[in-house]
């Protein structure tokens, strides 16, 4: 098993390195290249693999229940396994107005239509989202819809003095606030996202805190989310959430509701560390071992539309970083039509086995 100080480190993103591997099509093309045959249908094609699980005619759509939105690509930091390639450099790809707008109407459309009816989640991660200067329009008018609204923050931008507002600003809304914390140590945390990460992550952990978060309140959920610090699987999460609530308790008095557990997606900046590694057909081979078929029926792909910056309609997030367009007869939010979402076909490719592997890995956490 690799160390924790064998783990990603802080890094520029692929884009602004203007590395090869910053085209998606390179990325599809890296995975495919790896030797593998393990897995039920021993192909390692996940296409075959599905099919041998019951799933015969690719992964259908569940009714819709949340709308994600990728904001931008916007960060304040740039953590080695980001998938989306976020960081401070990223300044062009944040969503406009026009297109915050287009979401609005995409989701009144939704909550109009026969389909819509169990659509409760508006799911928003970026980047840093609270860096769009839409953020806090598009968050009130979410809730104006009556919807349950998820921040997905990676708690260091809760220190910026611009935004140090927000958890009294959150709580006032019920936002539940997602944050991102690799590990309750600090060695894990900032091996992964940069050294002072975890002291800034505790700080703002005590500012939801503080805010009446962590505590049990349905209006002011703390959930942390945790994906492991170098080429393993995630752990159990329900033994780890309770282990992790003891030692944040124990060594700094924070408090909070609930963990995720994820896999890292063999993709962007993971993947690039995983090559450089040379551990990326181990770190496939561990996917495809752990493959479980008891994960697809969870998969966010199923109950989730992705909406990028830029307003192009994916899968799932992991799709839309590798711009694979949902196989539907529109591109953009501004035309989105419940009935032709809920009758396509998701697309997968061998990332995919980064989200069925053990207890499978959604941004929901654990499907299995
Ligand atoms: S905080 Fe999140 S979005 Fe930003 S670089 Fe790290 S993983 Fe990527
Ligand atoms: S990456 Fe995961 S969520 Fe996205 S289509 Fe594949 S299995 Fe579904």
């Amino acid at each position: 098993m690799a160390s924790v100080e064998d783990g990603p480190k802080r890094t520029s993103s692929l884009y602004g390195r203007r590395t090869a591997l910053a085209a998606p099509e390179a990325q599809i093309e890296a995975l495919d290249a790896v030797p593998l045959a393990s897995g039920p249908s021993q192909s390692g094609s996940f296409h075959r693999d599905l099919m041998a699980s019951g799933w015969e005619a690719g992964i259908q759509p569940a009714p819709l229940e949340i709308f994600q939105i990728n904001i931008g690509k916007l960060c304040n930091m740039t953590c080695m396994h980001c998938h989306v390639d976020s960081g401070p450099d990223r300044v062009q790809e944040n969503m406009d107005r026009e297109a915050v707008d287009a979401c609005l109407r995409a989701i009144d459309h939704i909550q109009a239509h026969p389909l819509g009816g169990g659509l409760h989640t508006v799911d928003l991660t970026g980047g840093a989202p609270e860096l769009n200067p839409h953020f806090e329009y598009l968050v009130d008018e979410c809730v104006a819809r009556g919807l349950h609204v998820i921040d997905r923050c990676n708690l260091t931008i809760l220190r910026v003095k611009r935004y140090r507002h927000l958890p009294e600003w959150f709580a006032e809304r019920g936002v539940e606030v997602a944050c991102s914390l690799p590990h309750y140590r600090k060695m894990g945390t900032d091996a992964q996202r940069g050294d002072g990460t975890y002291g800034k992550s505790i700080e703002a952990l005590k500012m939801l805190n503080e805010a009446g978060y962590g505590q049990g309140d349905p209006k002011r959920v703390l959930t942390l989310v945790t994906n492991p610090v170098g080429s393993f699987l995630a752990g159990n999460q329900e033994s780890l959430e309770g282990e992790w609530k003891e030692a944040l308790q124990r060594n700094h008095g924070v408090q909070f509701d609930r963990l995720f557990a994820l896999n890292n997606m063999p993709m962007s900046r993971y993947l690039e560390w995983l090559i450089e590694k040379g551990q990326l057909e181990g770190y496939m081979e561990k996917l495809l071992a752990a493959f479980n078929p008891g994960t697809i029926d969870g998969l966010m792909c199923r109950n989730t539309v992705s909406v990028g910056w830029d307003g192009k309609i994916y899968d799932c997030d992991f799709n839309q970083q590798l711009e694979m367009d949902a196989a539907v007869p529109f591109a953009h939010v501004g035309d989105f039509d419940l009935g032709a979402w809920q009758a396509r076909t998701v697309k997968t490719e061998r990332h995919c086995y980064g989200c069925t592997a053990g207890s499978g890995s959604s941004c929901g956490g654990a499907t299995a």
